[in-house]
């Protein structure tokens, strides 16, 4: 009876102890919240994205909180960041809309390298709800799956490690003096072969871009037999993270002062990775190699996944055909993925009507400056939608690798020119 008793005492005391103090961090690479109250008693965190409006659109975020119990419910209570905006290079005096900001199904993880979904949120005025069930460790939730420069560099060991043809380089150092990485792979017997260069996050706040580009890279040194021929009839770079300094820091990037990564691309880059890319564009311009460019971004809020283009007026054959064979060959290839990622077969197009700056976007400027038969795209992959995780994301990617060898293998300038 006393045991009876004692244990029933210690159940009580397990029961009542008080939950442990809810901590909130953001201070490591990529993190971003501004919080604005925590409710211990109701377990409650209010916040909203910490980003700073002149270096981009503070859409994005991602916290650490700890003394989140095993099996404890935590409430993460998000409102749009209330700072006065930047658009089409000005200064808007008005916040973001809250929707950038505001996933349906927010990404947690319990390790800051396996990411999840929770379930969807509930949408309540000019907040968002997102319950996280703790496991007696940290947890890290996020807008999306976070993509730092430490993952580019586990991404490029891994891809040396699994082939002999990678090797990782170093592009530029940004105007922070942070590494701007990227990978090249290619196994081309020819002098001169195809050139692909795939970028993403010239946006920062788009992370979902980057796991694209793992995506990509994961497929291009794999076994895969397409990816072997790829190997062997191209030249690809792959530069996982454009914007390193926003990413590194948890800004957005986007219309950031004095001005955005991809309205960057004129004579006077204000960027060195971004003077650095065209550089090395040129030189396989110069050799009239330059076969495909890919820029890899993440759309608005309620957009599926689609190619921006720039309209046929403003460009010239072979330029049109061979691009409109591309996106049929990604429209086919990313379509087919299980469990659906929706893609509209419609481009969208980024002329004068777009933005003011629509010269200065990468894909154009790859456009006019490229060899006659240049495929230059963006390509937009939604994010806000169930199957937009870490392995939607990269079922992206491979098959966006498959269609890249499927237009060259078809590509009639394919045999090594004179
Ligand atoms: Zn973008």
């Amino acid at each position: 009876m006393k045991h009876v008793a004692l244990l029933a005492f210690a159940l009580w005391l397990v029961a009542t102890a008080p939950a442990a103090e809810l901590r909130v961090s953001t201070d490591f690479e990529g993190g971003s919240a501004r919080v604005e109250s925590i409710d211990q008693a109701a377990r409650v965190i209010r916040f909203m994205p910490g980003g700073d409006p002149r270096r981009g659109w503070p859409c994005w975020w991602y916290l650490r909180v700890d003394g989140v119990g095993k099996d404890e419910r935590v409430t993460l209570d998000l409102a749009g960041s209330d700072r006065p905006t930047r658009n089409n290079g000005q200064d808007t005096g008005k916040p973001l809309a809250a929707s950038w900001a505001m996933p349906a199904r927010a990404t947690f993880s319990t390790d800051s390298k396996a990411w999840q979904h929770t379930a969807p949120g509930r949408r309540e005025g000019a907040r968002i709800f997102y319950e996280v069930t703790g496991t007696g460790g940290p947890l890290w939730v996020a807008w999306g799956p976070p993509f730092t420069p430490r993952d580019t560099d586990a991404l490029l060991a891994e891809a040396e490690k699994l082939s002999p043809s990678a090797k990782s380089f170093e592009l530029a150092r940004t105007r922070a003096d942070r590494p701007v990485r990227g990978l090249r792979v290619g196994e081309a017997t020819t002098k001169k072969p195809p050139g692909i260069w795939v970028q993403a996050r010239q946006h920062a706040w788009e992370s979902g871009s980057c796991w694209v580009a793992r995506g990509f890279t994961e497929w291009l040194v794999s076994d895969d037999a397409e990816a072997k021929w790829l190997r062997h009839h191209a030249e690809v770079f792959i530069v996982p993270i454009m914007d390193v300094d926003n990413a590194a820091s948890g800004n957005g990037g986007k219309e950031a002062a004095p001005r955005d990564h991809n309205r960057d691309w004129d004579d006077n880059p204000v960027y060195p990775e971004v003077a650095a890319a065209q550089q090395r564009l040129k030189a396989m311009v110069k050799e009239d190699r330059l076969a495909v460019f890919l820029d890899l971004h993440n759309p608005g809020p309620g957009d599926p996944t689609f190619f921006y283009i720039l309209e046929n007026q403003l460009l010239k054959e072979p330029m049109i055909a061979e691009r409109d064979r591309f996106i049929a060959l990604a429209y086919g290839r990313i379509s087919k993925i299980k469990p659906l990622i929706p893609m509209s077969n419609r481009p969208k197009t980024t002329g004068a009507n777009y933005h003011p700056l629509w010269r200065n976007i990468s894909a154009n400027w790859v456009c006019m400056n490229g060899n006659p038969d240049t495929v230059s795209l963006c390509l937009e992959t939604l994010w806000n939608y169930e199957h937009s995780t870490t392995d939607g994301y990269r079922a992206v990617g491979r098959q966006l690798g498959r269609a890249t060898a499927d237009y060259l293998r078809g590509r009639a300038s394919a045999v090594p020119r004179p």
